[in-house]
């Protein structure tokens, strides 16, 4: 071998199945051809690549009929079979890609690059493996075909690489997916989407488990009950009653309910039907229950609105700190509410970070008018039929969620809360927001079909109301029918002030204590909310007050006194280490590395852009699940410093001598927007002129071709993350200049804000000139 990576070896078509490097396997060779390869590979040094088909049928596969990257094997012992056919023992090397296939006669052979797996020795690596090694764990609990010994093997294992090939070999049932994993060739990205597979088949497998055992069940009560009903009915017969009893109560209930028209007819002919059919029948039951859920709905029971204004805003006020552009949003409401007297009207959706509020204000205004409060969550439902039930035909068929909240409500004009409007999703079994279309539109909702009740039911007194992380991930249809009302996030001061006089009170009297039995001053709490949380609104803070909570709690038992001061010390006894400093970052300035600021749906976050360049041709490669928006602002940063490159001291044709790689860490979390432009083109400028950029500086603009900056959104939601950060110095678009109205002077004073309208001025600001 002249060059060590390549190898020059004889090709095995598979068909069907597949080998992975470190994999035994025997399989038997029929065609000429393949035995012919197999030879030449037996007498050379026993190496051979086995390549997939990528048809299973094509009996002459040429090489464009072979998938590229396969498994050098080494033949481990070759059987005669009767007949020409062969039956090989092969064990797997190595993965390897086919870079040509060589002329030959009798056999394919090719000249194939060896792709050993990079050696990974990041944190995330470690994490992953064990993520993996969990996750097998319980898909082998779950499934029969995995024993306890393969689950052993795996945790002796310790490369990434080669436990995706293990994991993939096992769990993966067909051998295209196999294929997949093997012509994945970066280790933790592979096994990143065995995990991926993993967690799919052991939700499958606990599915199968769970209705069959359902099944059984169903099965066994449907036995039991058939025949307790029989004893029931000889015991009737004996004392002459019968099931007419049963019938005739409902009829008289169905008389007291002030059902609809068409609800009349269908619960009058479904009682009809009971009296024909066999008591303890599954029919009997579905019937019962059909005319239980009908006669169950709240007909005609309204409770009355009180639209006191400003009751209503004292009830605001009382739950809630601050937010009082929303609380006023929220009177103007209801004031044309009032005005009106009908519901006609878009529909309020409240849209911000978690933890900032949006439910419980929502709950504050159901008692503030005086309604029932319904909460229903849409995150992750993909079934029409969670919205609108299935077909009463099917046994243990129910109404969808709407109904049941109605029924559950006991009153036609309840407030209906739909929690994560924006994180429903479609697939086969059909589209959830279109049913929630016809839910939330005024000029159809008074006759809201499901498909269990057969019937229309009249949703146009409810008062819905939706909430939202984030505004883009709503269906646009929906859109159109809401109001979009801004929840922000709170400011530490803001924190501070809502823990004080909502959480801690609220926590104190949920664990039973007092509020004179546990101190502590606001140095604490502010100690409680900057070292042991990091959010945009206040749950884990809330969490945190809790927890706080019950050690006080413990605490007051073990030391038989009656109250407690929380200091410094008492806090760290009962919270732990802190886990967030928020010391301003004297972090050295670095090549390549700029804080950027992103705008997510769970707030504001400081997201680093990295770069660096290396020697190639000019080609920019974007990684780190860049949207297409953001992709195309690199590449305008890339155009501009191009057509700078003499002013910024590079090499006129530097670009043809070197590729350049922009990196956004945190894979997970998928960006895109305009507003990273000034920061992706400060890292390029870093890292071509090798100048440091400073590290308390982050930045927030989108930038035009010709270097001009242009204003952003979220202002204030980024401002907060940098503050979180220990950001000293916030560069942002002149144009936003009005925006920082928005944000609290007490955030403010620790940045130094400089208003930008030149990408030149960017520069000067973030990079130093040493190198
Ligand atoms: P969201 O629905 O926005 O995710 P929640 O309504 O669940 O947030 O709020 C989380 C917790 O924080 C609740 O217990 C809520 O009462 C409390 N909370 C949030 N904002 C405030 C505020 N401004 N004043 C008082 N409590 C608040």
């Amino acid at each position: 071998m002249a060059n060590p990576k390549y190898e020059e070896l004889p090709v095995l078509p598979l068909r069907g199945m597949l080998v992975f490097p470190g994999m035994v396997l025997h399989f038997d060779v029929a065609r000429p051809r393949s035995i012919a390869a197999l030879e030449a590979g037996m007498t050379a040094n026993q190496r051979i690549v086995l390549l997939a088909q990528k048809k299973e049928e094509e009996e002459e596969p040429s090489s464009g009929d072979l998938y590229p990257t396969g498994t050098i094997v080494t033949v481990r012992q070759v059987m005669n079979l009767p007949g020409e056919n062969v039956r090989v023992l092969v064990e797997g090397d190595v993965r390897g890609t086919v870079e040509s296939f060589l002329e030959n006669e009798d056999y394919l052979k090719a000249r194939v690059r060896i792709c050993k797996d990079r050696v990974v020795r990041s944190n995330e690596g470690k994490a992953m493996v064990l993520a993996a090694q969990n996750l097998f764990e319980n898909y082998a609990k779950s499934s029969q075909k995995i024993t306890p010994d393969m689950v052993e093997g795996l945790r002796s294992l310790e490369k990434p690489g080669e436990i995706a090939d293990l994991l993939a070999a096992h769990v993966l049932q067909k051998w295209q997916e196999k294929q997949e994993l093997l012509s994945e060739l970066d280790p933790l990205r592979r096994l990143e989407k065995v995990c991926g597979v993993l967690l799919r088949e052991t939700d499958l497998a606990n599915a199968e488990r769970e209705i069959q055992s359902r099944i059984r069940n169903s099965v066994e009560r449907n036995q039991k009950d058939y025949y307790l009903r029989e004893q029931l009915r000889a015991i009737q017969n004996e004392l002459g009653e019968d099931e007419q009893e049963e019938e005739q109560g409902y009829r008289k209930r169905m008389e007291e309910t002030p059902l609809s028209e068409e609800a009349k007819a269908k619960c009058a002919k479904e009682i009809d039907r009971l009296s024909h059919i066999s008591p303890g029948s599954p029919e009997y039951i579905i019937s019962e229950t059909y005319i239980d859920w009908i006669l169950d709905m709240p007909w005609g029971k309204e409770t009355t609105d009180n639209l006191d204004l400003k009751r209503a805003r004292e009830i605001l006020d009382r739950e809630h700190y601050g937010l009082e552009k929303v609380k006023e949003r929220i009177i103007e409401y209801l004031a044309v509410l009032r005005m009106k007297q009908n519901m006609k009207g878009p529909i309020l959706c409240f849209v911000g970070p978690p933890g900032v509020g949006k439910t419980s204000i929502v709950k504050a205004i159901a008692e503030a008018v005086d309604r029932k409060f319904i909460r229903m969550s849409l995150g992750g439902v993909r079934d029409e039929a969670e919205i609108r039930g299935h077909r009463k035909t099917y046994i243990g068929s129910m109404p969808g969620r709407i109904i049941s909240g109605m029924k559950q409500a006991g009153s036609m004009n309840p407030v209906f809360l739909f929690d994560e409007i924006d994180k429903m999703s479609n697939d086969y079994r059909g589209d959830p927001a279109s049913a929630m279309l016809e839910v939330l539109d005024a000029e159809q909702n008074n006759t809201f079909r499901d498909h269990y009740m057969e019937i229309p039911f009249d949703l146009s007194k409810v008062m819905f109301i939706t909430t939202a992380n984030s505004r883009e991930t709503i269906p646009e249809p929906l859109l159109d029918r809401m109001e979009m009302i801004e929840v922000p996030s709170y400011t530490e001061e803001e924190k501070l002030q809502i823990l004080k006089r909502h959480l801690l009170p609220k926590q104190l009297e949920a664990h039973g204590i007092r509020p004179d039995q546990v101190t502590m001053d606001e140095e604490i709490m502010r100690r409680m909310i900057e070292g042991y949380t990091r959010e945009a609104g206040v749950r884990t803070l809330e969490r945190t007050a809790a927890r706080v909570c019950r050690k006080a709690a413990v605490y007051l038992l073990d030391h038989g006194t009656d109250s407690v001061n929380v200091d410094a010390e008492r806090l760290h006894d009962f919270l732990g280490a802190v886990r967030y400093t928020r010391e301003p970052l004297e972090k050295e300035a670095r090549v390549g590395i700029v804080n950027g600021l992103a705008w997510t749906s769970v707030g504001g976050e400081t997201l680093e852009v990295e770069c660096i360049p290396m020697p190639g041709k000019g080609n920019l490669k974007l990684t780190g699940q860049l949207g297409d928006v953001m992709k195309e602002s690199a590449e305008a940063a890339f155009s501009w410093v191009r057509a700078h490159s003499e002013s910024l001291g590079l090499a006129e044709d530097f670009y043809t001598k070197t590729d350049i790689h922009v990196h956004l860490p945190e894979g997970a979390v998928p960006k895109d927007g305009p507003s990273a432009g000034i920061t992706m083109t400060t890292a390029l400028v870093s890292a071509l002129t090798g100048r440091k950029v400073r590290q308390d500086v982050a930045m927030t603009g989108e930038m035009t071709l010709r270097g001009r900056v242009l204003p952003i959104g979220g202002l204030k939601e980024k401002t907060l993350a940098a503050y979180r950060a220990g950001i000293r110095t916030l560069i942002i678009p002149a144009e936003n200049h009005k925006d920082l109205e928005e944000i609290p002077p007490e955030v403010l004073k620790h940045f130094t804000i400089k208003e930008v309208e030149e990408i030149q001025q960017v520069l000067e600001t973030a990079l130093l000139n040493e190198k």
